[in-house]
């Protein structure tokens, strides 16, 4: 179910808990602004989500809200997992979902890094 992009961040959201260490998850990076972890229901060989540690619901709120720090501190990040994982070389796809028409179902900006295969063309 797609998120309401008008309710307030929810500190129990999912992406919270994990980041609060209360669920596991399989890390792969960690830095002052930034968590990545595999996703739990990988849709590429390599499907990777990238988190901002601050309470942020989506890419609008990020964009808006957070310090210049903390965007180019996540930006890098992305980067550098994507680089880690060994995908620069044959490419990849990185995917923000936002809003209820972005079919956002987790309300903690996420970036997803998929790759490891010839992804399709990217249908709307
Ligand atoms: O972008 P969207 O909000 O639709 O995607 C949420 C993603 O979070 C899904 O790919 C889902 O598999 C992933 N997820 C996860 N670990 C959880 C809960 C959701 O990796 N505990």
């Amino acid at each position: 179910m797609p998120i309401d992009p008008t309710l307030p961040y929810d500190p129990d959201n999912i992406f919270a808990r994990i980041l609060r260490g209360e669920i596991p998850c399989r890390k792969v990076h960690e830095d002052e602004f930034s968590l990545a972890f595999h996703d739990i229901a990988p849709q590429a060989p390599v499907h990777i989500l990238v988190i901002p540690k601050g309470a942020y619901v989506s890419w609008d709120d990020f964009s808006s809200k957070a310090s210049d720090a903390e965007i180019a501190g996540f930006t890098r990040a992305v980067g550098k997992v994507a680089r880690d994982a060994g995908l620069v070389a044959s490419g990849y796809r990185l995917l923000a979902n936002t809003g209820q028409h972005g079919h956002q179902e987790v309300p903690h900006l996420h970036v997803h890094i998929f790759g490891g295969r010839q992804l399709g063309a990217m249908i709307p």
